[in-house]
């Protein structure tokens, strides 16, 4: 079954005027009823009141269906015709019993449904000028209350202030004391409840569609209103209140009709005055607010003109309101050019479904959506951007939009693709590197191992040396020590053969007797020296605190003849305690000054001795005034059997300074000389100190 579209809804000022509607059609039926039944307070509400005329019953019944068909929102053409015709009726009543009462004429329109009778009154069913007026204007508005002419529209609702005006007037008189209607000829017949009806029907025939009458100050939302409905409450009920109290003053005897008049005055002064003070200061305050409203307003706009973002507002139907200089940078767009556009011509085909989702959930109030996407720009170009969605809402917080906040993020996407880029390219070089280092470390480990082995092997290599150095050490010295004997008989025997047959053999043999005596004793010299050599390693005693000095002074006791022959001069400073070998310092003494004085040149020998401390060691130094060596041979001479000259220049077997050198490294010291060819020589050598320091 088609659901047929719901009606619009009556505002609140319609639902007022239908209800007035269906009350006057009720109140005046009840009225007539008590006119046909002669039910005395339906006609009037006291006994001493005038009674509602049953034409007056009768037009309001009209009037209650006029008002009811026409206040409908929509009127069909039946329900506005319906209400004219009723409309219409109600003012020919009207007209019809003000000529009477103008006139004087006998129109029969007072007893139309119903002769009344009423004590003293001339025409007892006529209702009173005030009331056929009321009906007259009444009737007016009716008819011209859904009228096309604004004009005619307004007219007709002006001419419905005219019954509630009277009807009001009726009412306060009714408050007052209704010995008052009596006073007024036109009024002297109005009953109570016809006063209150017409005030009803005035009104709510005013607030069918206010905003096209007089009171559309009361219906058009803005300041005007909000003042209106507060003052006006007030303005009309503190002269009613203070007029009536001041009857109250009067009718006490408190005081006289000018007093009372002048206290009504003054006190409507009073109470005016005091609405006007108050709506002046609220109308102040709204102004201030409503000033700075329009700053922020101004400074809101300010700020979205200059932001960097594009700030575009779009409507519910995707339509463009706003588009901002940012927007126009960014998407190359003038606003003249965007505004008024579906924003889908920014959208490329493959974002539309992401943007209806983003828009329907915007349109759901859920708050703000903020996403990663692109757009197109004027040169058709993808822009990547990122997007925050907000829901627009006007000043009764209905969504009616939605503001797109825009930033570029093409920079950052290109930096972040650059440093995706140069990551990818570090994780590269990371594992090449690593690959690079651990085969370099796969090298380092092959060459430590080969290392490690090479170390075994060399140490294996050393051990060997080691024994075969001391398996020669030990021949030399067997060699050399079993030598001796022999050799001591040979050159014994060769001796006593050159004492005992020397002048009896001829030159040649005696001269072969001399070289075997030489041999002998040069064999007898090579093999001492030979037997010191060897016996260094093993030394006599082991190293301990020894006096240098002490040392220096027994070698040149060994050395006293040479000394004497040679006419020397050997000194030596006062030496220190070392700790060394006492018997092989005293033969590294020996062997240095010895040298000094065999390798002496033309002038008498000059020998002096010196030390001084170097750290944990002391530096000793033997110098002469010898014949001097060539640097080529510096290191040379501390080879075995390596002599600079011939047995026949200087005797000697080449062994001392090799034997030097064995004494000063088995104490773990170093020896080497300074020296120039004929400008003397100085041997220095170390030796651990004897202290502690
Ligand atoms: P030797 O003296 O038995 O020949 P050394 O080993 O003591 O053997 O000396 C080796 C060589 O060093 C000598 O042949 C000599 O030429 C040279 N020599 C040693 N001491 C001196 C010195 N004080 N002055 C000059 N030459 C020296």
């Amino acid at each position: 079954m088609a659901r047929r579209p719901l009606a619009p809804r009556r505002t609140g000022a319609e639902l007022y005027s239908a209800a007035v509607a269906g009350l006057t059609a009720v109140v005046g039926s009840a009225v007539l009823a008590g006119w046909f039944f002669d039910v005395r307070w339906l006609r009037s509400i006291s006994p001493e009141w005038p009674t509602m005329k049953v034409n007056t019953a009768l037009c309001f019944v009209l009037c209650g269906i006029a008002l009811w068909n026409l206040s409908a929102v929509n009127p069909t053409r039946r329900q506005a015709a319906t209400g004219r015709v009723c409309a219409g009726l109600t003012g020919l009543v009207g007209l019809l019993t003000l000529a009477e009462h103008i006139w004087g004429l006998e129109l029969h329109v007072d007893n139309l449904l119903l002769t009344q009778a009423e004590a003293g009154a001339a025409h007892p069913g006529r209702m009173s000028t005030a009331a056929a007026a009321s009906f007259v204007a009444l009737s007016t508005t009716l008819l011209g209350l859904r009228a096309d002419s604004l004009r005619l529209a307004w007219l007709a609702r002006a001419a419905g202030l005219l019954p509630g005006l009277l009807g009001l007037l009726t009412i306060v008189v009714y408050a007052y004391g209704v010995r008052g209607l009596s006073g007024v000829a036109a009024f002297s017949t109005t009953a109570l409840h016809t006063a209150i009806l017409f005030m009803a029907v005035g009104t709510g025939a005013l607030c069918v569609q206010t905003e096209r009458g007089p009171l559309s100050f009361l219906a058009v939302p803005g300041p005007g209103r909000d003042m209106a409905r507060r003052v006006l409450p007030l303005a009309i009920g503190a002269p009613l209140v203070l007029g009536w109290i001041r009857l109250l003053g009067q009718r006490a005897g408190f005081y006289g009709l000018e007093f009372g008049l002048a206290i009504f005055a003054i006190s409507n002064v009073v109470t005016f005055t005091a609405l006007v003070w108050a709506s002046a200061l609220r109308l102040n305050r709204m102004d201030k607010e409503r000033v700075r409203a329009a700053l922020g307003a101004a400074q809101l706009a300010a700020i979205v003109e200059s932001s960097d973002d594009a700030i575009v507002s779009i409507c519910l139907d995707g339509v463009i309101t706003s588009w901002n200089a940012g927007a126009e940078r960014l998407f190359g767009y003038s606003a003249r050019e965007a505004v008024g556009q579906p924003v889908s011509f920014i959208i490329p085909a493959d974002r539309s479904v992401e943007d209806a989702r983003v828009m329907a959930q915007v349109a759901t109030g859920q708050g703000v959506v903020q996403f990663d996407t692109q757009r197109l720009g004027k040169a058709r170009d993808l822009i990547d951007i990122s997007v925050t969605v907000s829901p627009v809402r006007n000043a009764t917080g209905q969504i009616i939009g939605a503001s797109k906040v825009a930033r570029d993020i093409g920079p950052r996407k290109r930096v972040e693709a650059q440093l995706a880029a140069s990551f990818k390219e570090t994780s590269e070089l990371n594992a090449n590197l690593e690959q690079r280092v651990r085969a370099r470390t796969d090298e380092l480990t092959a060459s430590n191992v080969a290392l490690h082995q090479s170390a075994a092997q060399l140490e294996r290599q050393k051990a060997e040396l080691e024994r075969s150095n001391r398996d020669l050490e030990q021949f030399a010295y067997v060699a050399s020590h079993d030598l001796q004997e022999p050799l001591r008989a040979v050159a014994g025997c060769s001796q006593i053969l050159q004492r005992r047959y020397q002048s009896k053999l001829d030159a040649p043999a005696e001269e072969l007797i001399v070289h075997i005596v030489e041999g002998a004793s040069r064999m007898q010299a090579l093999i001492l020296d030979l037997l010191a050599y060897s016996r260094v390693s093993r030394g006599d005693h082991e190293p301990k605190v020894v006096d240098a000095g002490l040392a220096f002074r027994q070698a040149v006791a060994g050395l006293q003849s040479i000394i004497g022959e040679t006419a020397a001069r050997v000194t030596a400073e006062a030496l220190p305690s070392v700790k060394a070998d006492p018997g092989q310092l005293t033969q590294l003494f020996q062997n240095l000054l010895g040298n000094a004085l065999k390798y002496r040149g033309s002038s008498a020998p000059e020998v002096s001795v010196a030390a001084k401390r170097s750290g944990r060691e002391w530096e000793f130094s033997v110098r002469d005034n010898g014949i001097g060596i060539e640097a080529q041979y510096f290191e040379r001479i501390f080879v075995l059997f390596q002599r600079l000259h011939t047995r026949n220049e200087y005797a000697g077997t080449g062994i001392g300074l090799a034997l030097c050198r064995k004494i000063v490294e088995r104490h773990g010291g170093r020896i080497w000389l300074e020296s120039a060819l004929g400008r003397g020589s100085t041997f220095h050598f170390t030796i651990p100190s004897g202290d502690s320091q």
